[in-house]
């Protein structure tokens, strides 16, 4: 039987299903209602005390044995423990319901994830995730039952279950597990981003699959394209070892890849660099030998909370980035809120074309002190590193010129207060607005860098808005006009002699990179996982033939003839 989720991390997997039904771990109270409120209360406290020394210990174990990327999640299950949103909740409805200790607790934290699961961004709804592992946890400790027992795990199985929680992944032993299947979930759940860090094969969202299988059940998963096998054949389980030996063997030559270059083979150097949100994704720059990070968003540090961070807490998130990334450069990015992303602790005010409203530098220059909160916090964090701070959806001068400005004022600031502050930070602003594209000669004379956010930049060329799936057919980035507009970019950058970069999607497009190459780009920033593959393909690159398919393709009509052309190029 085939069935069809979500690929969250790749590879390939074959081996007998280990159940996690959700009945052995989703726990209910067994009592309601109390008529000892008091004494309910105080079995709470205890409980999340418990919980909270549980989840240290945790912490410690992870971080003692150097898997600090889980260890950071059951961090911030620290701070959710003890979260007063959900804690008041649950004391509030022993009170005044009379619930029993794990009845208030599991409502209060089920309120909580609802909410949570509701919000539109896919990050913060999949920490409803988060929410209910805490709570499994609490009614654990209350229910005095002892956990579900992961250390039966066969060595080879695949295991499959509802969701799988950090606090489960964290007592599974990697060494026996083949793959992970999980009912629910999506890229950004715990289960996904921990099976990429354990480069385990995983599929998400696979909707009804305890109907389906048995503890007796052997599965195959193709991880790389989120297809299920339950029971395979002999044919199908041939097939798959073909399809798993090519992929391992693609995997292992793009390995080959680390420490080299990349380099075209006529001598033409580029970088290519990692895009980042978190430091749970510095274990993939590192193993995917990114050559630092072009592109780190900094919107994370602002999402999952209800009032902003304040310079002290971003300077200490920031500077464990700088850190992890040792020698290695990082772009750092200021906030971009507005438009498709919106945080909690600045509600902002609905607009009609929230694209074209005031997002990211303009809501930062209108609100000073947060401007001025992160900028100073990068300046103290970048002390002793390479990092380069970028300024998102510029569109003039004048921009530029007041973002300078309140630079200045918060370098001159840390210093009065004699606080040390990065003598070598780099300036740059991305180019994402057809009015700042237009004019990077002038932009040249006041940054060190710039890079292309063709996430953006394709929305605003094409007058395409970038979620509204009704024109998505025109958001088009082999669209003639808006490859002649990245032509003209370039190649300013290179009569300007300035480091020009991509940092959108589009920087790691197996199609456009030989047209990226010849127009010019100095550095591509991707998700890290792309890396390699991308440096494969540039060192089999002429670069002169590169800058001859730029003329070429920039004289096409259509972008089903530059696609068409581009295709040859490739396989030719
Ligand atoms: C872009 O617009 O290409 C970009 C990298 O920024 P974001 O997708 O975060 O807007
Ligand atoms: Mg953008």
């Amino acid at each position: 039987m085939h069935i069809n989720g979500i690929a969250v991390s790749p590879g390939f997997a074959l081996g007998q299903v280990f159940l996690i039904e959700p009945e052995q771990t989703k726990l209910s109270p067994e009592q309601q209602t109390t008529n000892n409120p008091t004494g309910e209360i105080l079995k709470l406290k205890a409980a999340l005390s418990q919980a909270c020394d549980e989840i240290q210990i945790l912490v410690n174990q992870l971080n003692g044995s150097g898997r600090k990327d889980q260890a950071e999640i059951f961090e911030a299950h620290l701070l959710m423990v003890q979260d007063p949103e959900i804690t008041d909740g649950a004391f509030q409805a022993i009170e005044e319901q009379k619930l029993t200790a794990g009845a208030a607790y599991k409502l209060a934290a089920d309120n909580a994830a609802l909410m949570l699961s509701q919000l539109e961004d896919e990050y913060l709804s999949a920490r409803a995730a988060d929410v209910r592992d805490i709570s499994q946890r609490v009614l654990q400790i209350l229910s005095g039952k002892k956990a579900f027992d992961f250390t039966k795990i066969p060595t080879g199985a695949v295991i499959v279950g509802y969701d799988i929680t950090p606090s489960q992944m964290a007592v599974i032993d990697p060494k026996k597990v083949a793959g992970f299947v999980t009912e629910i979930g999506g890229k950004t759940s715990h289960t996904a981003i921990l099976a990429r860090a354990l480069e385990l094969p995983a599929v998400a969202g696979v909707r009804g699959i305890f109907q389906h299988v048995t503890p007796q059940s052997q599965v195959l998963i193709n991880a790389n394209n989120g297809k299920l096998i339950i029971d395979p054949s002999p044919a199908e389980i041939e097939t798959f070892r073909a399809e798993k030996r090519k992929y391992e063997e693609t995997k292992n030559l793009l390995l080959q890849m680390r420490g080299l270059p990349s380099v075209t083979r006529d001598g033409h150097k580029l970088e290519l660099v990692a895009n980042i949100g978190t430091i749970q994704d510095l274990p993939s720059v590192l193993a995917n030998d990114a050559e630092g990070v072009g592109l780190y968003r900094t919107e994370f540090v602002f999402l999952d909370r209800k009032t902003l961070p304040t310079e002290e807490q971003q300077y200490q998130i920031y500077r464990e980035i700088f850190a992890g990334l040792g020698n290695k450069k990082c772009i750092i990015r200021s906030l971009d809120i507005g438009g498709d992303k919106n945080i909690e602790a600045l509600p902002l005010p609905a607009e009609t074309n929230p694209f074209l409203g005031l997002r990211a530098v303009r809501l930062c220059l209108q609100e000073k002190n947060l401007f001025k909160n992160q900028l100073k916090a990068i300046l103290r964090a970048a002390v002793g590193h390479q990092v380069g701070l970028m300024i998102p959806m510029i569109s003039c001068i004048e921009e530029i010129l007041a973002t300078k400005q309140i630079l200045a004022e918060c370098k001159s600031e840390l210093k009065q207060q004699g606080i040390a502050a990065s003598e070598t930070l780099q300036f740059g602003v991305m180019i994402e607005i057809p009015s700042a594209a237009l004019i990077v000669d002038l932009i040249s004379r006041h940054v060190d860098f710039i890079s292309i956010g063709t996430n953006d930049l394709t929305q605003y060329m094409c007058a395409v808005d970038r979620l509204n799936d009704r024109v998505e057919a025109l958001y088009n980035p082999f669209n003639p006009g808006f490859l002649r507009a990245l032509n003209y970019i370039f190649k300013a950058s290179v009569e300007n002699k300035l480091h020009s970069g991509i940092c959108g999607s589009l920087a790691h497009s197996e199609l456009l990179l030989p047209l990226l190459v010849g127009m010019g780009v100095n550095e591509l920033s991707m998700t890290a996982q792309h890396i390699l593959s991308a440096r494969k393909m540039i060192r089999g690159l002429d670069y002169q033939a590169c800058q001859k398919l730029v003329t070429e393709v920039l004289k096409l009509e259509t972008s089903e003839e530059i696609k068409n052309r581009l295709r040859e190029f490739t396989k030719g």
